[in-house]
Protein backbone atom coordinates (compact mmCIF):
# COMPACT_ATOMS: atom_id res chain seq x y z
CA UNK A 1 0.00 0.00 0.00
CA UNK A 2 1.13 3.56 -0.54
CA UNK A 3 2.20 5.48 1.96
CA UNK A 4 0.83 9.30 2.06
CA UNK A 5 4.58 10.92 1.63
CA UNK A 6 4.86 9.08 -1.40
CA UNK A 7 2.50 11.72 -3.25
CA UNK A 8 4.71 14.69 -2.47
CA UNK A 9 7.96 14.05 -4.06
CA UNK A 10 8.68 18.04 -5.00
CA UNK A 11 10.35 17.57 -8.09
CA UNK A 12 7.12 16.09 -9.66
CA UNK A 13 4.64 18.49 -7.80
CA UNK A 14 6.81 21.73 -8.98
CA UNK A 15 6.83 19.99 -12.90
CA UNK A 16 2.54 19.34 -12.88
CA UNK A 17 1.38 21.92 -10.89
CA UNK A 18 -0.74 23.42 -13.23
CA UNK A 19 -3.83 25.02 -13.29
CA UNK A 20 -6.49 22.51 -14.19
CA UNK A 21 -10.04 21.74 -13.98
CA UNK A 22 -11.74 19.73 -10.93
CA UNK A 23 -13.80 17.62 -13.51
CA UNK A 24 -17.30 17.55 -11.85
CA UNK A 25 -18.15 17.31 -14.99
CA UNK A 26 -17.26 16.94 -18.31
CA UNK A 27 -17.40 19.16 -20.45
CA UNK A 28 -16.89 21.80 -17.52
CA UNK A 29 -19.06 24.70 -17.17
CA UNK A 30 -16.70 26.97 -18.81
CA UNK A 31 -18.06 25.41 -21.72
CA UNK A 32 -22.03 26.27 -21.16
CA UNK A 33 -23.72 27.63 -24.08
CA UNK A 34 -27.30 29.25 -24.17
CA UNK A 35 -28.06 27.07 -26.41
CA UNK A 36 -29.98 24.87 -24.24
CA UNK A 37 -32.70 25.29 -22.39
CA UNK A 38 -36.05 23.37 -20.41
CA UNK A 39 -36.48 21.43 -23.77
CA UNK A 40 -33.22 19.81 -23.77
CA UNK A 41 -33.96 19.13 -20.72
CA UNK A 42 -37.26 16.96 -20.98
CA UNK A 43 -35.81 15.56 -24.26
CA UNK A 44 -32.51 14.21 -22.35
CA UNK A 45 -35.09 12.82 -19.34
CA UNK A 46 -37.33 11.30 -22.28
CA UNK A 47 -33.95 10.19 -24.18
CA UNK A 48 -31.78 8.73 -20.62
CA UNK A 49 -31.37 4.82 -20.32
CA UNK A 50 -31.15 5.91 -16.19
CA UNK A 51 -34.13 5.40 -14.45
CA UNK A 52 -32.35 6.57 -11.53
CA UNK A 53 -32.41 10.38 -10.29
CA UNK A 54 -30.48 12.03 -7.57
CA UNK A 55 -31.99 15.67 -6.48
CA UNK A 56 -29.80 18.48 -5.89
CA UNK A 57 -31.86 21.07 -3.83
CA UNK A 58 -29.85 24.93 -3.64
CA UNK A 59 -30.46 26.80 -0.84
CA UNK A 60 -28.62 30.34 -1.24
CA UNK A 61 -29.39 31.94 2.00
CA UNK A 62 -27.06 32.42 4.51
CA UNK A 63 -26.66 34.00 8.09
CA UNK A 64 -23.43 35.84 7.87
CA UNK A 65 -20.34 35.50 5.58
CA UNK A 66 -17.32 33.63 5.73
CA UNK A 67 -14.90 36.12 3.85
CA UNK A 68 -13.38 32.44 2.25
CA UNK A 69 -16.49 31.93 0.30
CA UNK A 70 -16.48 31.19 -3.58
CA UNK A 71 -20.41 29.62 -3.24
CA UNK A 72 -23.51 31.27 -4.86
CA UNK A 73 -24.93 32.61 -1.64
CA UNK A 74 -26.99 35.25 -0.30
CA UNK A 75 -26.05 36.40 3.11
CA UNK A 76 -29.85 37.87 4.87
CA UNK A 77 -31.03 38.08 8.76
CA UNK A 78 -34.71 37.67 7.03
CA UNK A 79 -36.04 34.35 7.59
CA UNK A 80 -39.28 34.94 5.52
CA UNK A 81 -37.17 35.07 2.26
CA UNK A 82 -36.91 31.28 2.79
CA UNK A 83 -41.04 31.05 2.22
CA UNK A 84 -41.06 32.91 -0.82
CA UNK A 85 -38.37 31.13 -2.05
CA UNK A 86 -39.90 27.72 -1.15
CA UNK A 87 -43.01 28.79 -3.15
CA UNK A 88 -40.44 28.97 -6.17
CA UNK A 89 -38.76 25.58 -5.41
CA UNK A 90 -42.79 24.66 -5.79
CA UNK A 91 -43.35 25.65 -9.41
CA UNK A 92 -40.19 24.72 -9.83
CA UNK A 93 -41.22 21.50 -8.89
CA UNK A 94 -44.70 21.19 -10.50
CA UNK A 95 -43.20 21.92 -13.58
CA UNK A 96 -40.48 19.18 -13.89
CA UNK A 97 -42.40 16.52 -12.10
CA UNK A 98 -43.98 15.12 -15.25
CA UNK A 99 -40.47 14.73 -17.49
CA UNK A 100 -39.46 12.44 -14.40
CA UNK A 101 -42.31 10.38 -13.39
CA UNK A 102 -40.69 7.63 -15.16
CA UNK A 103 -37.99 8.20 -12.70
CA UNK A 104 -36.64 6.77 -8.74
CA UNK A 105 -34.71 8.94 -6.53
CA UNK A 106 -32.13 7.28 -5.38
CA UNK A 107 -30.25 10.55 -3.97
CA UNK A 108 -31.37 14.17 -2.31
CA UNK A 109 -29.02 16.25 -1.39
CA UNK A 110 -29.75 20.22 -0.27
CA UNK A 111 -26.55 21.97 -0.22
CA UNK A 112 -25.97 25.82 -0.85
CA UNK A 113 -26.02 28.90 0.87
CA UNK A 114 -26.93 27.50 4.57
CA UNK A 115 -29.62 24.86 3.64
CA UNK A 116 -29.60 24.93 7.53
CA UNK A 117 -31.46 28.48 7.22
CA UNK A 118 -34.60 26.62 6.69
CA UNK A 119 -36.28 26.02 9.82
CA UNK A 120 -37.73 22.41 10.27
CA UNK A 121 -41.05 23.66 9.26
CA UNK A 122 -39.97 24.82 5.95
CA UNK A 123 -37.89 21.81 5.64
CA UNK A 124 -40.79 19.64 6.12
CA UNK A 125 -42.54 21.61 3.58
CA UNK A 126 -39.49 20.72 1.42
CA UNK A 127 -39.71 17.35 2.27
CA UNK A 128 -43.56 16.77 1.32
CA UNK A 129 -43.14 18.69 -1.81
CA UNK A 130 -40.61 16.71 -3.10
CA UNK A 131 -42.44 13.40 -2.02
CA UNK A 132 -45.70 14.41 -3.20
CA UNK A 133 -43.70 14.80 -6.74
CA UNK A 134 -41.31 12.57 -7.34
CA UNK A 135 -41.11 8.88 -6.58
CA UNK A 136 -38.53 8.20 -4.28
CA UNK A 137 -36.83 5.18 -3.22
CA UNK A 138 -37.55 3.76 -0.01
CA UNK A 139 -33.89 3.90 0.75
CA UNK A 140 -33.00 6.73 -0.74
CA UNK A 141 -29.87 8.53 0.40
CA UNK A 142 -31.00 12.07 2.08
CA UNK A 143 -28.30 14.19 2.93
CA UNK A 144 -27.71 17.72 4.57
CA UNK A 145 -24.98 20.38 4.35
CA UNK A 146 -25.58 22.43 7.86
CA UNK A 147 -24.10 25.65 9.49
CA UNK A 148 -23.54 24.27 12.82
CA UNK A 149 -23.54 28.42 14.14
CA UNK A 150 -27.47 28.52 13.54
CA UNK A 151 -28.17 24.73 14.41
CA UNK A 152 -29.16 22.87 18.34
CA UNK A 153 -29.27 19.07 19.10
CA UNK A 154 -33.25 19.72 18.52
CA UNK A 155 -32.67 20.96 15.10
CA UNK A 156 -30.95 17.62 14.14
CA UNK A 157 -33.63 15.45 15.44
CA UNK A 158 -36.07 17.27 13.53
CA UNK A 159 -33.69 16.57 10.54
CA UNK A 160 -33.69 12.78 11.38
CA UNK A 161 -37.13 12.27 12.00
CA UNK A 162 -37.52 14.32 7.88
CA UNK A 163 -35.41 11.35 6.96
CA UNK A 164 -31.75 12.56 6.74
CA UNK A 165 -29.36 9.94 7.26
CA UNK A 166 -26.04 11.71 5.93
CA UNK A 167 -24.67 15.37 7.68
CA UNK A 168 -22.35 17.21 6.76
CA UNK A 169 -20.81 20.22 9.01
CA UNK A 170 -18.56 22.87 7.84
CA UNK A 171 -15.86 22.67 10.56
CA UNK A 172 -13.20 24.25 8.58
CA UNK A 173 -10.72 25.40 11.61
CA UNK A 174 -10.63 25.27 15.08
CA UNK A 175 -7.97 27.87 15.62
CA UNK A 176 -9.93 31.33 16.98
CA UNK A 177 -7.37 33.85 14.95
CA UNK A 178 -8.52 31.73 11.49
CA UNK A 179 -11.77 31.63 12.85
CA UNK A 180 -11.72 35.49 13.46
CA UNK A 181 -10.05 36.20 9.80
CA UNK A 182 -12.60 34.48 8.23
CA UNK A 183 -15.63 35.70 9.49
CA UNK A 184 -16.62 32.39 10.74
CA UNK A 185 -16.40 32.08 14.73
CA UNK A 186 -17.95 28.89 16.18
CA UNK A 187 -17.79 26.69 19.21
CA UNK A 188 -15.37 23.31 19.12
CA UNK A 189 -17.37 21.60 21.74
CA UNK A 190 -21.03 22.44 20.11
CA UNK A 191 -19.75 20.95 16.92
CA UNK A 192 -18.66 17.75 18.57
CA UNK A 193 -22.12 17.79 20.49
CA UNK A 194 -23.75 18.09 17.81
CA UNK A 195 -22.20 15.05 16.00
CA UNK A 196 -22.70 12.72 19.06
CA UNK A 197 -26.11 14.03 18.97
CA UNK A 198 -26.42 13.53 15.37
CA UNK A 199 -24.85 9.71 15.54
CA UNK A 200 -27.99 9.23 18.70
CA UNK A 201 -30.59 10.45 16.70
CA UNK A 202 -30.36 8.24 13.54
CA UNK A 203 -27.98 9.86 11.47
CA UNK A 204 -25.48 6.86 9.40
CA UNK A 205 -22.86 9.39 8.75
CA UNK A 206 -21.24 12.61 9.28
CA UNK A 207 -19.14 14.33 7.72
CA UNK A 208 -16.66 17.45 8.39
CA UNK A 209 -15.13 19.93 6.01
CA UNK A 210 -11.99 21.31 6.51
CA UNK A 211 -9.68 23.81 4.53
CA UNK A 212 -5.96 24.50 4.38
CA UNK A 213 -4.18 27.40 3.09
CA UNK A 214 -6.46 29.71 5.28
CA UNK A 215 -5.21 32.85 6.90
CA UNK A 216 -3.20 32.64 9.95
CA UNK A 217 -2.85 28.80 9.44
CA UNK A 218 0.48 27.09 10.45
CA UNK A 219 1.50 23.67 11.09
CA UNK A 220 1.34 24.03 14.92
CA UNK A 221 -2.25 24.78 14.45
CA UNK A 222 -3.90 22.15 11.79
CA UNK A 223 -2.28 19.93 13.75
CA UNK A 224 -4.57 21.26 16.85
CA UNK A 225 -7.36 21.56 13.84
CA UNK A 226 -7.28 18.23 12.57
CA UNK A 227 -6.27 15.82 16.21
CA UNK A 228 -10.43 17.89 17.08
CA UNK A 229 -11.61 16.71 14.13
CA UNK A 230 -9.79 13.24 14.52
CA UNK A 231 -11.41 13.07 17.97
CA UNK A 232 -15.28 13.59 16.78
CA UNK A 233 -14.73 10.54 14.85
CA UNK A 234 -16.69 10.93 11.55
CA UNK A 235 -16.90 8.73 8.78
CA UNK A 236 -15.88 11.22 6.56
CA UNK A 237 -13.65 14.45 5.81
CA UNK A 238 -13.58 16.81 2.87
CA UNK A 239 -9.96 18.50 3.03
CA UNK A 240 -10.81 22.05 0.77
CA UNK A 241 -8.01 23.78 -0.64
CA UNK A 242 -8.41 27.38 -0.29
CA UNK A 243 -8.19 29.47 -3.49
CA UNK A 244 -7.56 33.09 -2.61
CA UNK A 245 -9.26 34.91 -6.09
CA UNK A 246 -10.50 38.07 -4.82
CA UNK A 247 -10.73 39.52 -8.13
CA UNK A 248 -13.74 37.06 -8.88
CA UNK A 249 -15.19 36.81 -4.88
CA UNK A 250 -15.85 40.55 -3.11
CA UNK A 251 -15.54 38.25 0.42
CA UNK A 252 -12.14 37.43 -0.33
CA UNK A 253 -10.85 41.12 -0.36
CA UNK A 254 -11.38 41.50 3.35
CA UNK A 255 -8.57 38.60 3.44
CA UNK A 256 -5.42 39.84 3.33
CA UNK A 257 -2.73 38.57 1.31
CA UNK A 258 0.29 38.91 3.64
CA UNK A 259 -2.02 37.01 6.15
CA UNK A 260 -1.89 33.66 4.00
CA UNK A 261 0.41 30.85 4.61
CA UNK A 262 3.21 30.79 1.99
CA UNK A 263 3.06 28.25 -1.21
CA UNK A 264 5.42 26.21 1.33
CA UNK A 265 3.18 26.48 3.98
CA UNK A 266 0.40 25.81 2.62
CA UNK A 267 1.65 22.35 0.42
CA UNK A 268 2.94 20.73 4.10
CA UNK A 269 -0.46 21.59 5.41
CA UNK A 270 -2.20 19.68 2.92
CA UNK A 271 0.58 17.30 3.72
CA UNK A 272 0.40 17.08 7.16
CA UNK A 273 -3.38 16.38 6.52
CA UNK A 274 -3.30 13.76 4.11
CA UNK A 275 -0.21 11.64 6.03
CA UNK A 276 -2.20 12.65 9.21
CA UNK A 277 -5.68 11.45 8.48
CA UNK A 278 -4.58 8.49 6.39
CA UNK A 279 -2.32 6.98 9.29
CA UNK A 280 -5.25 6.97 11.40
CA UNK A 281 -7.14 5.06 9.36
CA UNK A 282 -8.97 7.11 6.73
CA UNK A 283 -8.27 6.39 2.98
CA UNK A 284 -7.91 8.53 0.36
CA UNK A 285 -11.05 8.91 -1.93
CA UNK A 286 -10.54 11.27 -5.31
CA UNK A 287 -8.17 13.81 -4.42
CA UNK A 288 -9.69 15.52 -1.08
CA UNK A 289 -12.09 13.43 0.09
CA UNK A 290 -11.48 11.09 3.01
CA UNK A 291 -13.48 7.69 4.00
CA UNK A 292 -12.87 5.29 6.97
CA UNK A 293 -11.44 2.08 5.29
CA UNK A 294 -15.30 0.65 5.77
CA UNK A 295 -17.23 3.09 4.79
CA UNK A 296 -18.94 2.63 1.29
CA UNK A 297 -17.12 4.89 -0.81
CA UNK A 298 -13.37 3.58 0.42
CA UNK A 299 -14.75 0.28 -0.71
CA UNK A 300 -16.00 1.03 -3.79
CA UNK A 301 -12.64 2.67 -4.68
CA UNK A 302 -10.88 -0.36 -3.95
CA UNK A 303 -12.79 -2.41 -6.40
CA UNK A 304 -12.83 0.44 -9.29
CA UNK A 305 -16.84 1.35 -8.65
CA UNK A 306 -16.44 4.75 -7.69
CA UNK A 307 -18.57 7.69 -9.67
CA UNK A 308 -18.04 11.50 -9.45
CA UNK A 309 -21.04 13.99 -9.99
CA UNK A 310 -21.58 17.41 -9.02
CA UNK A 311 -21.96 16.62 -5.17
CA UNK A 312 -18.78 14.83 -5.06
CA UNK A 313 -18.19 10.86 -4.77
CA UNK A 314 -20.50 8.70 -4.96
CA UNK A 315 -20.83 4.87 -5.05
CA UNK A 316 -24.80 4.77 -6.88
CA UNK A 317 -23.84 4.80 -10.37
CA UNK A 318 -24.23 6.98 -13.41
CA UNK A 319 -27.86 8.79 -11.77
CA UNK A 320 -29.12 11.12 -13.47
CA UNK A 321 -29.21 14.09 -11.61
CA UNK A 322 -31.65 17.06 -11.64
CA UNK A 323 -30.58 20.38 -9.97
CA UNK A 324 -33.55 22.18 -8.04
CA UNK A 325 -33.54 26.30 -7.24
CA UNK A 326 -31.15 28.99 -8.24
CA UNK A 327 -28.04 28.43 -9.37
CA UNK A 328 -28.46 24.40 -9.83
CA UNK A 329 -27.27 22.53 -12.74
CA UNK A 330 -28.85 19.48 -13.99
CA UNK A 331 -26.72 16.40 -15.38
CA UNK A 332 -29.60 14.81 -17.74
CA UNK A 333 -27.97 12.02 -20.05
CA UNK A 334 -26.59 13.83 -22.65
CA UNK A 335 -26.82 17.85 -21.42
CA UNK A 336 -25.82 19.82 -18.94
CA UNK A 337 -28.37 22.86 -17.76
CA UNK A 338 -28.25 25.76 -15.03
CA UNK A 339 -30.64 27.41 -13.31
CA UNK A 340 -30.23 31.27 -13.35
CA UNK A 341 -27.39 32.70 -10.59
CA UNK A 342 -29.40 35.77 -9.48
CA UNK A 343 -32.38 35.24 -7.85
CA UNK A 344 -34.29 37.51 -9.24
CA UNK A 345 -33.61 36.05 -12.57
CA UNK A 346 -34.61 31.87 -10.94
CA UNK A 347 -37.72 34.03 -9.91
CA UNK A 348 -38.54 36.02 -12.89
CA UNK A 349 -38.20 33.04 -15.45
CA UNK A 350 -40.71 31.37 -12.79
CA UNK A 351 -43.32 33.67 -13.29
CA UNK A 352 -43.11 34.61 -16.72
CA UNK A 353 -42.87 30.40 -18.04
CA UNK A 354 -39.69 31.34 -19.68
CA UNK A 355 -37.37 28.41 -19.80
CA UNK A 356 -35.81 28.27 -16.02
CA UNK A 357 -32.46 26.80 -17.39
CA UNK A 358 -30.76 29.46 -19.14
CA UNK A 359 -27.51 27.56 -19.82
CA UNK A 360 -25.41 24.63 -20.24
CA UNK A 361 -24.45 22.48 -22.84
CA UNK A 362 -26.02 19.65 -25.15
CA UNK A 363 -22.97 16.55 -25.45
CA UNK A 364 -21.87 14.95 -28.29
CA UNK A 365 -21.03 11.33 -28.74
CA UNK A 366 -17.46 12.60 -28.56
CA UNK A 367 -18.05 14.44 -25.30
CA UNK A 368 -19.62 11.71 -23.58
CA UNK A 369 -16.66 9.15 -24.80
CA UNK A 370 -14.12 11.65 -23.23
CA UNK A 371 -16.80 11.88 -19.49
CA UNK A 372 -16.63 8.30 -19.12
CA UNK A 373 -12.38 8.08 -19.61
CA UNK A 374 -12.06 11.12 -17.87
CA UNK A 375 -14.35 10.33 -14.87
CA UNK A 376 -13.12 6.73 -14.68
CA UNK A 377 -9.62 8.03 -14.05
CA UNK A 378 -10.56 10.93 -12.09
CA UNK A 379 -12.42 8.41 -9.37
CA UNK A 380 -10.71 5.08 -10.16
CA UNK A 381 -6.94 6.15 -11.44
CA UNK A 382 -7.63 3.87 -14.46
CA UNK A 383 -9.46 3.31 -17.48
CA UNK A 384 -10.20 -0.27 -18.83
CA UNK A 385 -9.90 -0.34 -23.10
CA UNK A 386 -12.56 -2.96 -23.05
CA UNK A 387 -15.24 -1.15 -21.02
CA UNK A 388 -14.92 1.80 -23.49
CA UNK A 389 -14.31 -0.22 -26.93
CA UNK A 390 -17.46 -2.27 -26.08
CA UNK A 391 -19.45 0.43 -24.46
CA UNK A 392 -18.90 3.04 -27.12
CA UNK A 393 -17.95 0.75 -30.62
CA UNK A 394 -14.34 2.28 -30.90
CA UNK A 395 -10.88 1.10 -31.05
CA UNK A 396 -9.48 2.83 -28.32
CA UNK A 397 -5.83 3.49 -29.56
CA UNK A 398 -6.79 4.98 -32.81
CA UNK A 399 -9.29 6.92 -31.59
CA UNK A 400 -7.58 8.34 -29.16
CA UNK A 401 -4.29 8.82 -30.45
CA UNK A 402 -3.81 12.54 -29.81
CA UNK A 403 -4.68 12.34 -26.33
CA UNK A 404 -1.89 9.14 -25.68
CA UNK A 405 0.23 11.42 -27.03
CA UNK A 406 0.26 13.86 -24.47
CA UNK A 407 0.65 11.20 -21.60
CA UNK A 408 4.02 10.64 -23.25
CA UNK A 409 5.39 12.95 -20.21
CA UNK A 410 3.86 11.74 -17.52
CA UNK A 411 4.60 7.50 -18.95
CA UNK A 412 8.50 8.76 -19.45
CA UNK A 413 7.98 9.89 -15.63
CA UNK A 414 6.95 6.21 -14.75
CA UNK A 415 3.11 7.67 -13.73
CA UNK A 416 1.24 6.48 -16.32
CA UNK A 417 0.95 3.07 -18.23
CA UNK A 418 -0.35 2.08 -21.50
CA UNK A 419 -1.85 -1.43 -21.79
CA UNK A 420 -3.56 -3.21 -24.43
CA UNK A 421 -5.86 -3.40 -21.31
CA UNK A 422 -6.08 -0.66 -19.36
CA UNK A 423 -4.65 3.07 -18.64
CA UNK A 424 -3.23 2.91 -15.52
CA UNK A 425 -1.87 6.00 -13.12
CA UNK A 426 0.17 4.91 -10.43
CA UNK A 427 -0.63 5.95 -6.80
CA UNK A 428 1.78 8.13 -6.39
CA UNK A 429 0.70 10.40 -9.52
CA UNK A 430 -3.03 10.53 -7.61
CA UNK A 431 -2.44 14.57 -6.97
CA UNK A 432 -1.70 15.52 -10.67
CA UNK A 433 -4.71 13.08 -11.96
CA UNK A 434 -6.40 16.68 -13.42
CA UNK A 435 -3.42 17.19 -14.95
CA UNK A 436 -3.16 13.96 -16.67
CA UNK A 437 -6.89 13.67 -17.10
CA UNK A 438 -6.46 16.84 -19.08
CA UNK A 439 -4.58 15.29 -22.08
CA UNK A 440 -8.26 13.77 -22.75
CA UNK A 441 -9.91 17.06 -22.51
CA UNK A 442 -10.75 18.48 -26.02
CA UNK A 443 -11.72 21.87 -25.35
CA UNK A 444 -8.34 22.78 -23.85
CA UNK A 445 -6.49 23.18 -26.75
CA UNK A 446 -6.43 27.25 -25.71
CA UNK A 447 -4.33 28.68 -22.79
CA UNK A 448 -6.50 31.32 -21.56
CA UNK A 449 -8.91 28.12 -20.61
CA UNK A 450 -6.05 27.05 -18.75
CA UNK A 451 -5.77 30.55 -16.71
CA UNK A 452 -9.42 30.19 -15.63
CA UNK A 453 -8.80 26.76 -13.30
CA UNK A 454 -7.33 27.19 -10.09
CA UNK A 455 -3.66 25.57 -9.62
CA UNK A 456 -4.04 21.86 -8.47
CA UNK A 457 -1.99 22.29 -5.16
S1 LIG B 1 -19.06 29.31 3.53
FE1 LIG B 1 -21.13 28.47 3.65
S2 LIG B 1 -22.04 29.54 5.40
FE2 LIG B 1 -20.25 30.72 4.83
S3 LIG B 1 -21.01 32.30 3.42
FE3 LIG B 1 -20.32 30.58 2.18
S4 LIG B 1 -22.11 29.34 1.82
FE4 LIG B 1 -22.57 30.72 3.53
Amino acid sequence: MIQTPDFFDPALLNKYNLNGPRYTSYPTALEFNNEVNDTSLVAAATDSPTRDLSLYVHIPFCHQLCYYCGCNKIVTRHADKADRYLDYLAKEIALRQKAFKHYKVGQLHLGGGSPSFFSIEQHTRLITMLKQAFDFKANAECSIEIDPRHVDKQYLTGLANLGYKRLSIGVQDINFDVQQAINRIQSTSHIAELVSHARETGFDSVNLDLIYGLPHQTEQTFKTTLAAVKAMDPERISLFSYAHLPDRFAAQRKIKEEWLPSAQTKLALMKLAMTSLTQTGYALIGMDHFAKQNDELAIAQQRGELHRNFQGYTTLGELDMLGLGVSSISAIYDMYGQNPKALNEYYAALDAGTSVVVKGTQLSRDDMIRRDVIMALMCNLQVSIADIEEKWDIDFYPYFAESIDKLTPFIQDELVSVSATSIDVDPKARLLIRIISMSFDAYLAGKLHQQRYSRVI
